[in-house]
């Protein structure tokens, strides 16, 4: 049953010819058989899900109408909300924390009757692109044991790669979908900024976040989009357009569509990653689609700016966190101002301690201008130097990270880690609709390939994936180590 993508296994529920009973049962013996050896999970669902799936069956004997993901095991990034469970965004800060509503997204899954399978691992409040920094264990990359599903969707990613569930929902603030889908050889889709809820969505860097989905294929990507891709009042950040019919648009032929691709941008590129990137562009003409040569050139800026607009956000953000209202507590304050740092110092990780000094510091007076307004000034620049690269195309295409994946430890200077999001944080900084899709493999670990389209066009980023998985396999690879055993 792990071979099942989503829409073949709801498929299959609608039809009668599998209950959601046996769907929950077989994704648990699933489980337990695998996920020791992965670990993308902080808290497994199991008897929620039990219970849905026996409520389910129950709602289709009764021939009411079923959902558009009906039976479907979805796992949820520990960083978005569902009620009464726990949401640690891999901090020990949170460890019982509980959430006391639902996400927008987890409501209007089950409302279309998902099974929710477990909160799966992140890298702490999703700052990171190994899931090395989740302050509870490490999650494993299902193509080889010893490296890292990337970050900081890992436990996301490795999840849906190692079949344990057709879907999983992350979040992507410079990368945090795409990459762990590249480097696990799934597919993951960041919406245009603005067209998920991010209401339930624990904040890291508010202009920057978007919730979307990781899944086997883009036709599964297409369908979550359609259940997720709507308005929201609780998150004054939501579009409030029409909602798009991606599985349909989808469809579309790309005969005669220009793609471009930011040559210069990409000279450092070598060995694998290039080749496969080259070859995925031959998939493309053959289709009857052209290439051209688009200027990003600020794009080298990106990390840059990044890294002092999303620190910024972050040390407001996160300042919430203070051992009063939420979480932890330090036992060894005696009075209120001790409360606040013994309480940080013991429940933030290092990764994220740094990033709030970093973050107060760029907003500090005197420093203000020098880095949070001029890098949002830079910002600026890029959001024009892609709306004129569009003038020229319909989608951009670039890999998705410089590499395959890497041993677990092996990455030890942060700059080098934060290079991992060279090609995937312009996006999230311009707000675009981006898709990474599996497009080969480099002695036997996947690369994905990154498309962008400019913002509000989620279906042209869609129905470009959608034209090359058609034409290619790379997507149904399962890695050797999962591809048997421990289902029904
Ligand atoms: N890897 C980037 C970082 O560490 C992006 C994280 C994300 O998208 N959540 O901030």
């Amino acid at each position: 049953m792990h071979r099942f993508s989503a829409h073949a296994l709801s498929d299959l529920f609608c039809k009668g010819e599998i209950s959601a009973e046996e769907i929950a049962e077989s994704t648990l013996k699933r489980l337990a058989h695998c996920e020791p050896k992965v670990g993308a999970f902080l808290t497994l669902l199991s008897e929620r899900m039990i219970n849905r799936a026996k409520l389910l069956d129950k709602k289709r004997q009764e021939g009411k109408p079923l959902g558009k993901l009906a039976g479907v095991p979805i796992a949820i990034k520990d960083n978005i909300h569902v009620q009464g469970e726990k949401t640690t965004c891999a901090s020990f800060f949170l460890e019982n924390y509980r959430a006391p509503f639902d996400a927008t997204v987890v409501r209007l899954l089950e409302s279309e009757d998902a099974l929710l399978v477990g909160k799966a691992n992140c890298d702490e409040f999703a700052m990171g692109s190994s899931t090395e920094n989740s302050a509870y264990h490490l999650t494993k990359n299902p193509w080889d044991l010893t490296c890292s599903p990337g970050g900081s969707s890992g436990g996301s990613a490795a999840a849906v790669a190692a079949r344990l569930c057709p879907i999983a929902l992350g979040s992507d603030t410079g990368g945090s979908i795409r990459q762990p889908a590249a480097l696990c050889g799934v597919t993951g889709f960041k919406p245009t900024y603005g067209r998920v809820s991010r209401y339930g969505l624990v904040a890291f860097a508010s202009s920057l976040d978007q919730i979307g989905p990781l899944t086997h294929n883009v036709t599964d990507a297409a369908l979550v989009m359609q259940v997720m891709g709507r308005h929201c009042p609780h998150d004054s950040t939501s579009l409030n357009v029409k909602e798009e019919d991606y599985s349909s648009k989808m469809q579309k032929s790309v005969q005669g569509c220009t793609i471009g691709v930011p040559w210069h941008f990409l000279e450092q590129l070598q060995g694998g990653a290039k080749e496969h990137f080259l070859r995925a562009l031959e998939v493309y003409k053959s289709l009857g689609a052209s290439i051209v040569d688009v200027n990003l050139d600020l794009q080298k800026y990106a990390v840059a700016v990044y890294y002092i607009l999303a620190t910024a956000e972050a040390s407001t953000n996160l300042a919430r966190f203070d051992g009063v209202g939420y979480g932890k507590r330090s036992h060894k304050a005696a009075l209120l101002d001790e409360v606040y740092d013994f309480s940080r110092q013991e429940g933030f990780g290092p990764e994220v301690r740094k990033r709030i000094l970093l973050g107060t510091y760029v907003l500090s007076s005197g420093f203000q201008d020098a880095f949070y307004k001029k890098a949002q000034k830079v910002r600026a620049l890029m959001i024009e130097q892609f709306k004129a690269a569009f003038q020229k195309c319909q989608v951009i295409a670039m890999p998705t990270a410089p590499t395959t994946t890497f041993p677990i430890g092996a990455i030890k200077d942060p700059l080098q880690m934060y290079l991992q999001d060279i090609f995937t944080i312009s996006a999230n900084l311009c707000g675009l609709p981006a898709i990474s899709i599996p497009c080969g493999f480099d002695a036997g670990l996947p690369l994905g390939l990154q498309l962008l389209s400019p913002a509000m066009q989620d279906a042209t980023v869609l129905q470009f994936a959608h034209a090359f998985e058609k034409m290619t396999d790379f997507h149904q690879k399962i890695p050797p180590l999962f591809s048997e055993g421990g289902s029904l």
